[in-house]
This record gives structure tokens, C-alpha cells and sequence, in this order.
């Protein structure tokens, strides 16, 4: 185990989960929790845009001798391609990143308004079921709008909502603002951090962002590609770990937990000791926080 002198953590780890400060359906405790259960060790909680889960997770795990990787996933889009990038370890408070995140999730309050606006064109559903289904200042997403359409009965689960009433290519769809990876991934490096393309091949290698594109991040200081996650295609992950190889990447993998909004469980993917150190190593915005 390649662990440097200040990473004394322990895996197995995973390095993405989401908790209810964004679309996951648990407090940062519970996910913590839910975590250790199934035996990781260290965990990063990564919410869509936000930073306000990092004390409460941070305390759970470490009252459970694990270690915290204050994270998030950043919202961009390059073209008509949501490309989500994965942050750790930076300043929370970077006046940079505090105003991009602070812009997308102002934008994704009025867009999930204007997604519900047009779903009520044809079904019983209110904004206030909505805000039933959120904490107070969690991101808000399409997610929280399948709870709603799921407590009126419309439909069965989140899964149901994706594939229906919430598929771009149903009609009731709207777009967020949201900034291009290039931005994502310079205001995460020079907040100190480490920045992670999420899921790159979601949508298979052929509809991921160009590799000319992926390269100039690169050049930017991306740091590694999630490789490892369910939703990457297997023809993708082959092509990635070449990109990786060529260009000496952080390769990470992990599950994507978002608590019972989705199937995945905590620990069904997980990144190496080696490539949490490298994160660790390379990082300079926050320590980790170890038991
Ligand atoms: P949004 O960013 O508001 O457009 O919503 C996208 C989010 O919805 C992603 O972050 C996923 O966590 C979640 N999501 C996407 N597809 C599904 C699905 N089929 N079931 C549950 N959650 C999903
Ligand atoms: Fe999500
Ligand atoms: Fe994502
Ligand atoms: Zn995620």
C-alpha cells in the first residue's frame, strides 16, 4: 500500500456519495453510516454544487474511525453534454467557486420551477411538492421532482419519473445554467483541489466529450477520471484507462450513492490506496480528517 507519510487512511474507500444537501435522500450522518456498514473506511461526500454536508459527515466519520474527504460534484455541460466534475479537498470558502455554485444552484431553483410549470400543464403537481421533498438549501434537482411526482402517485419511483416525465425528450425539460468542465476544473485546482471528470462514459465512448477536449482539462489540471462507476459503459472504461495511462491520471471508482433514490450501494465500486493517496498528496485546499 503506496501511502505517503501524511495519509494514514485506511480503505477500502469511496469517493462518491451524495446525501440530502443535494439529491440523495439522507442526512450526511446517515450516508456516513450507511457507509461504514458496508465497510468502507474512507469516503468523500460529494453533493451537486454544494459544500454545507462536509462538518456533519466529517464528524460522523470520524466518531467512526473513518476518514472524510470534503468533496462535491460540480455541474458543467460542454456543448449539450452534462459533463459532472468531481472536487476535493479544496477551500470551501474560494470566492471563485463560492459565486460559480452559488450561480448553478440559484438556476437550477428557477429551472426546476420552470420544469414544474410545465409538468402541471398535464398533471396534479404543485411546486410545494417540491419543496416538501428538500431540506431547506439542498440542490434542488429533477431528482426531488420525481419524489414529488412519486408522493402524488404519478408515478412509482425516481427511476420511472427519469425515464418518463423527466426525460429531456419528453417536453417538459428544461436546462440549467451551467459553466463548461474548463471552468469547473480551474476553479477546483486553483481552490486547491483535485478535480475528477465523474462518469465520463455514461453515454459510451462515442458521445463522451471529445478526447482533444478531455486533453486540454488535462493541460488545465484535471487530475484523474472516475472509471470505475456503474454507469460507465465497459467499451468506454477500456478507452479511459488508456487516456489515463498515456497521461498519468488519477483513476478512481465508487459508487454514486444517493441513499434510496438510486440503487447503487455504498462500496459496489472502490478506488485504491494508492489513488487516494495521490488525491491526498496533491491536494492543498483542506486536509483530509482523519479518526
Ligand atoms: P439534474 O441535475 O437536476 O438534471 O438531475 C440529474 C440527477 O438526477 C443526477 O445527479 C442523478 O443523481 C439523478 N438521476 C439521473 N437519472 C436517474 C435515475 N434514473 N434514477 C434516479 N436518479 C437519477
Ligand atoms: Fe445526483
Ligand atoms: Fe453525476
Ligand atoms: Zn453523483
Amino acid at each position: 500500500m503506496t501511502q505517503g507519510a501524511h495519509s494514514p487512511f485506511s480503505g477500502p474507500s469511496d469517493l462518491h456519495l451524495h446525501s440530502n444537501h443535494s439529491d440523495g435522500t439522507e442526512p450526511p450522518a446517515e450516508v456516513v453510516r450507511q457507509a461504514h456498514a458496508h465497510g468502507i473506511r474512507t469516503l468523500a461526500l460529494t453533493d451537486h454544487d454544494r459544500t454545507t454536508g462536509w462538518v456533519e459527515a466529517g464528524d460522523a466519520a470520524v466518531a467512526l474511525g473513518m476518514t472524510f474527504l470534503p468533496g462535491i460534484e460540480f455541474s458543467a455541460r460542454h456543448d449539450w453534454r452534462s459533463v459532472h466534475v468531481l472536487g476535493y479537498l479544496f477551500d470551501p470558502a474560494d470566492p471563485g467557486l463560492v459565486a460559480e455554485t452559488d450561480r448553478i444552484r440559484t438556476d437550477r431553483l428557477g429551472r426546476a420551477e420552470r420544469i414544474v410549470r410545465n409538468i402541471a400543464r398535464d398533471y396534479a403537481l404543485d411546486w410545494i411538492d417540491v419543496l416538501a421533498q428538500t431540506t431547506p438549501d439542498a440542490t434542488v434537482g429533477r431528482p426531488h421532482i420525481a419524489d414529488a411526482l412519486v408522493a402524488r402517485g404519478i408515478v412509482r419511483d425516481r427511476t420511472e419519473a427519469f425515464d418518463g416525465i423527466l426525460h429531456p425528450r419528453t417536453g417538459y425539460y428544461e436546462p440549467h445554467y451551467a459553466p463548461d468542465p474548463l471552468t469547473a476544473v480551474r476553479l477546483i485546482t486553483r481552490a486547491g483541489g483535485v478535480a475528477v471528470i465523474a462518469h465520463p462514459v455514461t453515454m459510451g465512448r462515442d458521445r463522451m466529450m471529445p478526447v482533444s477536449y478531455l486533453e486540454r482539462l488535462i493541460a488545465e489540471g484535471l487530475g484523474g477520471l472516475e472509471i470505475d462507476h456503474r454507469e460507465n459503459t465497459e467499451d468506454g472504461k477500456r478507452m479511459l484507462r488508456g487516456i489515463a495511462a498515456e497521461h498519468d491520471l488519477i483513476v478512481t471508482g465508487s459508487s454514486d450513492y444517493h441513499g434510496a433514490g438510486k440503487p447503487n450501494l455504498p462500496g459496489e465500486n472502490t478506488t485504491s490506496d494508492e489513488m487516494v493517496a495521490r488525491i491526498i498528496d496533491r491536494a492543498t485546499g483542506t486536509p483530509p480528517r482523519y479518526p
